[in-house]
């Protein structure tokens, strides 16, 4: 007798281990296949873990297995590991990692397999001739048009009208044979008419795949690709993935967000044709399904996707590329609350695979691990490319202090310097990016008399004016008002909106530039299906000249043809109330910078901002990652934070507003007590409860419990112990727990 241990699809604690079932005769199951089990009075799925020959219990409890799943409902053994993994890493439960790695389309049964129908004979053709009448002749067509080989249905009936009523008649008296097979629905595939040939490579490119195909060959390795922006990473990339191609491996390329890196999925399609998979989140079930199993399968070798991709199910994992590895898209906010660098990292460990990681800003604690002193098994190794492609150079990058402009009696949005500099881009033909870190007409409406800001009455934060509709509007909740005519708390008559956004550039552009066609890509432009694709298509057509943007716009794309970028504000994501946000202006600028001179005309960036002396600033204009690490390394460790420090926090919403003060106290308080009981103090440096930086949201009141714990400390167990206390609840309140969160708001 076999028995078989399962866990089951259901998230819950008492729940979250393996039952033991026993394998009915003549089931063969292997570890890693999908079954249906009885449980209580309902029936489950789940994924058998282990096999065994003693059922190690009594017998007589046991009941058998109801159902095996087809084999496109497997997860490869790896998987198991990593779920084990998974679940001490993250503290969650292994339904909640199995759950990533299968589409719940395949879990559920919910989506139909395409499949079409292929009528064979069931005997030799003479044989079938003499079994139908002669005067059946619709019946003779068919088998004489199946004569040389199996036909589909539909091509029968194309060439035979009215031929499915033979058929049908033919399949009842067992003369043919009628098979479904599947059809796979490749999603399409655009290339942007993409060159299909590798380029030769650029010295340090060639260095750097060397190095990469040779860890290939070695038992695996760890890499940060550090390339300033247009160093052309891709191909780096892409000559990687052909080596592991050629050694019947595969390989998982991750992308911080598919709909904005059009261009990169349009570079794999060309280079990699069908042997390439995309999956993110706009796929319809049935193409995500299909897409899934031409990786299951092998057909697909080379996955691209957004962070959940990195449990597709690639055999033989060569590597997993992490493209702008700094990005906060590849941690998941909803539980299991992974890192998909870290996943990868573990999936690399366990396939003796490489880990790549690609940024032209990487993030702090990434570039921490290619720092002399760190142990082996944290480091890096950095792999380097420090000039652009065909001895292109960075762009020239200059500040401007718009304090100065100020003085000088420009109450504009564009300095001198600026406009000169789109006048010269406009006369050469060239195209320009003005980017704004910031979405709406204004920031917010404040009254010049007495500085009152117009708030959401729902959400702390201020309302942002929109010239689309005249109205303001809260970027949280949604909601949305007309502006007051006079101040609510002073009734001057001065109400101003202040600062700009998207539309109010656009509209200063126009007014400039009247005969110049602008595009502008923010959330409000990209609402409909392709609106991303369609405002960069028009920009990389020339149809528009001139592209206003937001951080939608900063990133990974290439237009050779822009030799132009001017940052409208650089301050505003310094002044977040986030220890990041020196890391984030940085990152931003660069990337944006880096959106000029990308082929043979140098480029030009003009920063505008108010606070010209910043090191964020200083360092991005320079171009100079070193310096600004350094600098950014030494503040964070000054003042304790992450990664010198974990930062984890309980928040706690709620609509009664004396509740969330009350239970954030008390949560404290049973924390601090925990700390005591298990003598875990010294591992933290501050618990501490306050009203969260946005004090409300969606009309819930907000405060948090913030911890910060050393990072040498226990750390997991600490953070275990939150959620359990969070997982407990309380009345009136729902308590959430964020580790080491992307932002605090
Ligand atoms: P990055 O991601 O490092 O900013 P990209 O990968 O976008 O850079 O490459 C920048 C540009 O250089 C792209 O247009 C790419 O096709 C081109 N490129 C990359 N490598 C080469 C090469 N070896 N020869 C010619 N062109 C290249
Ligand atoms: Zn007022
Ligand atoms: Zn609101």
């Amino acid at each position: 007798m076999q028995y078989a241990e399962v866990i089951v699809f259901l998230s819950a604690g008492d729940v979250d281990k393996t039952f033991t079932y026993i394998v009915p005769e003549g089931m063969t199951l292997s570890p890693g296949d999908m079954v249906v089990v009885p449980f209580g009075p309902r029936t489950l799925e789940g994924f058998v873990i282990k096999l065994k020959n003693e059922a190690g219990y009594d017998e007589d409890k046991l009941k058998p297995i109801l159902k095996k799943r087809d084999s496109s409902h497997s997860i490869y053994p790896e998987m198991i590991d990593l779920a084990y993994w998974m679940q001490k890493r993250y503290n969650c439960y292994f339904a909640d990692a199995f759950r990533l790695m299968i589409p719940s389309e395949m879990r559920q049964q919910r989506t139909k397999e395409k499949t079409i129908r292929i009528v064979s004979l069931a005997m030799p053709y003479e044989d079938a001739r003499a079994l139908i009448k002669r005067n059946a002749t619709k019946q003779i067509e068919v088998i004489n048009a199946l004569k040389d080989g199996a036909k589909p249905t539909a091509y029968l009936n194309e060439i035979i009208p009215g031929a499915n009523s033979a058929i049908n008649a033919l399949h009842e008296k067992g003369i043919i044979e009628i098979t479904e097979d599947r059809v796979l629905r490749a999603p399409h595939v655009d290339d942007n008419g993409r060159a299909h040939e590798d380029p030769e490579l650029m010295p340090e490119q060639k260095a750097a795949a060397d190095e990469l195909v040779h860890a290939l060959d070695h038992g695996g390795g760890r890499f940060l690709l550090h390339g300033v922006t247009g160093s052309g990473k891709t191909e780096v990339y892409i000559r990687l993935i052909r080596e592991i191609l050629k050694r019947e491996k595969g390989a998982i390329v991750l992308v911080p967000e598919i709909a904005l890196t059009p261009q990169m999925v349009g570079w794999f399609h060309a280079r990699f044709g069908k042997s390439a998979a995309v999956i993110h989140s706009r796929l319809s079930a049935g193409e995500r399904y299909d897409e899934w199993e031409r990786i299951r399968t092998g057909e697909a070798r080379v996955v691209i996707g957004a962070r959940s991709a990195v449990f597709a199910p690639v055999q033989n994992l060569g590597a997993v590329i992490i493209d702008e590895e700094h990005e906060g898209a590849y941690t998941s906010e909803k539980r299991p609350r992974y890192d998909a660098r870290e996943v990868a990292w573990k999936r690399c460990e366990m396939t003796k695979g490489v880990l790549l990681l690609g940024s032209a800003t990487p993030s702090i604690p990434t570039y921490m691990r290619v720092m002399p002193g760190v142990r082996p098994e944290n480091r890096l190794k950095l792999l380097e490319l420090t000039s652009r492609v065909m001895g292109r150079r960075l762009p020239e990058c200059e500040i401007v202090d718009m304090r100065r402009e100020f003085e000088m009696g420009n109450k504009g949005i564009f300095s001198g310097k600026l406009v000169l500099e789109m006048k010269k881009c406009m006369e050469n033909g060239k195209q320009a990016i003005l980017f704004i870190n910031r979405r709406g007409h204004s920031t917010f409406v404040s009254c010049r008399s007495c500085g009152h800001v117009e708030k959401c009455s729902e959400c702390d934060v201020s309302m942002t004016y929109h010239q689309s509709d005249g109205n303001m509007h809260c970027h949280y909740c949604g909601k949305t008002l007309a502006p007051p005519k006079t101040c609510p708390e002073c009734k001057s008559k001065f109400i101003k909106f202040f600062g700009a956004g998207t539309q109010k550039v656009e509209e200063e552009a126009r007014a400039l530039f009247p005969n110049i066609p602008i595009g502008r890509m923010d959330v409000d432009t990209t609402q409909g299906k392709d609106g991303h694709a369609k405002i960069l298509d028009a920009f990389r057509k020339g149809e528009t000249k001139i592209l206003v943007g937001t951080q939608m716009i900063a990133k990974g794309l290439d237009f050779p043809n822009v030799t132009l970028v001017g940052v409208i504000a650089a301050d505003t994501t310094l002044n977040l109330p986030d220890f990041r946000s020196a890391e984030r202006t940085f990152q931003l600028l660069t990337q944006v910078a880096g959106r000029a001179g990308r082929s043979d005309s140098p480029g030009r960036v003009v920063i505008q901002t108010y606070t010209p002396e910043h090191y964020a600033l200083e360092c991005a204009v320079r171009q100079d990652y070193r310096a600004f690490y350094h600098t950014e390394a030494a503040y964070r460790k000054h003042a304790l934070y992450p990664p010198y420090t974990v930062i984890s926090r309980l928040v706690v919403s709620s609509k009664d507003q004396a509740k969330p003060p009350e239970i954030a106290q008390s949560l404290q308080e049973r924390i601090n007590i925990e700390l005591t009981k298990n003598d875990w103090h010294s591992d933290v440096l501050a618990v501490q409860a306050a009203p969260a930086p946005i004090k409300m949201l969606r009309g819930e009141y907000r405060w948090q419990v913030y911890v910060k714990m050393l990072t040498r400390g226990r750390v997991d167990q600490i953070t275990a112990m939150m959620d359990e206390i969070a997982e407990a609840g309380a009345e009136g309140a729902r308590i959430e727990l964020e580790v080491d969160p992307a932002s605090m708001i």
